[in-house]
């Protein structure tokens, strides 16, 4: 099931939903009714409201119900981002309770219905009618925060990042200042679109390229990747989760310049520290600023510290977003080491599994 997030339909209020519906029996069905009438004839006329009341409800509940997507059905990245922002149980609930009065409002539909064939007066049968109706509205008025809370849904779906899960993606991180966004400005087309995280007050950056036929997002993370993770409260710390769950490689960024104002020992060491979160995933390292501070000039220190990844085979990619040095062998290498990449097997992905349910009883 595909869902499309940004074009769910406004959710009325239970007092709009209602007066809607009653509103639309009146103007869609016959308005004139005699005493004199046959019986047969003031019971269908009745009857027809009835039903058309309770169908019209049947079918803007089943729209709502239907619309709204199911967290067991969509792709683990929005599961997991749907849970922390909505609260997936409070979400279920909410889509269950709808569900419910939508077979409540039929059986009121059915129920009337049947009792109408006893109806022996115009009269009694305007008052089974407004018996009927009365009841689905109250039905449905129950359901005035379960309303609500869609609609504050739907509304904040509508600003979520437009990352596509199924999308290759290359995910940003580093210190601040170490060049990220320059990167990103500088591969992707000018349509680099800027998200609120809603649940902190970080933004998120996505852009998109291509390379070899295929349409890639970047993703700049600015506040969520570049401090420890032991900083981090639940919130951040499930933002930073269900990026894992997206097919993706990681470039950490380095700042050799130290411009930023993190010696490199102090960035080795922040990527050590988020490093658990890319078990699943092939990494590079981007050593930027080199126009400012050339690799053959590191101190002793910064290259005993860079030298972990040697020892570890992660790639250092010297590149400048100044002067475009590298810049285009970061991306290539980038894309390149995710084609390449697979999964070796399921006992892998178990791993980065129980890692990351360790982390969230850290948190
Ligand atoms: P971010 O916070 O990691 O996204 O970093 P930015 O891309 O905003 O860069 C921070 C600062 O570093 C800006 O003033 C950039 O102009 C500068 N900068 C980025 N890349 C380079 C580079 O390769 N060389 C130099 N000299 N400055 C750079």
């Amino acid at each position: 099931v595909l869902y499309n997030f940004k074009k769910i339909t406004v959710v009325p209020t239970a007092k709009d939903f209602v007066n809607i519906m009653l509103s639309k029996t009146q103007r869609k069905t016959p308005t004139v009714v005699h005493k004199h009438y046959k019986i047969s004839r003031i019971r269908s006329f009745y009857t027809r409201k009835v039903r058309y009341t309770q169908q019209n409800f049947n079918e803007r509940l089943s729209m709502i119900i239907q619309e709204f997507p199911k967290l067991d059905n969509i792709h683990p990245f929005y599961a997991d981002l749907m849970n922390i922002l909505y609260d997936k149980d409070h979400y279920k609930l909410a889509l269950g309770q709808l569900n419910q009065a939508r077979h409540l409002i039929d059986n009121v539909g059915k129920d009337y219905v049947r009792l109408m064939k006893f109806g022996d007066s115009l009269y009694r049968c305007k008052m089974l009618k407004k018996a009927a109706l009365g009841r689905m509205a109250t039905i449905m008025k129950r359901q005035a925060p379960n309303l609500v809370y869609l609609e504050q849904v739907r509304q904040h779906l509508s600003r979520l990042p437009s990352i596509d899960p199924y999308t290759r993606t290359l995910i940003l991180c580093g210190f601040p200042n170490v060049g990220k966004s320059s990167f990103l400005n500088k591969i992707t087309r000018a349509d680099v679109e800027v998200h609120s995280y809603a649940f902190t007050t970080k933004s998120l950056y996505v852009g998109h390229t291509d390379y070899k036929y295929l349409r890639w997002q970047v993703v700049d993370t600015p506040g969520v990747l570049d401090h420890p993770l032991e900083e981090r409260n639940v919130i951040e710390m499930q933002a930073v989760t269900a990026l894992a769950h997206l097919r993706a490689a990681i470039l950490y960024f380095i700042d050799v310049s130290e411009q930023c104002g993190h010696s490199i020992a102090e960035q080795v060491k922040l990527y050590e520290s988020i490093k658990p979160l890319f078990t699943n995933k092939p990494l590079l390292v981007v050593c930027n600023k080199v126009d400012v501070t050339p690799m053959d000039q590191l101190s002793e220190a910064s290259r005993e510290a860079l030298s972990i990844f040697e020892k570890n085979n992660v790639p250092l990619l010297p590149m400048s977003a100044v002067t475009d040095e590298g810049v285009m062998d970061v991306k290539q290498q980038a894309c390149d080491t995710l084609l390449a990449y697979r999964i070796e097997n399921k006992i892998q992905a178990k791993k980065v599994d129980s890692i990351l349910n360790r982390l969230h009883v850290a948190v």
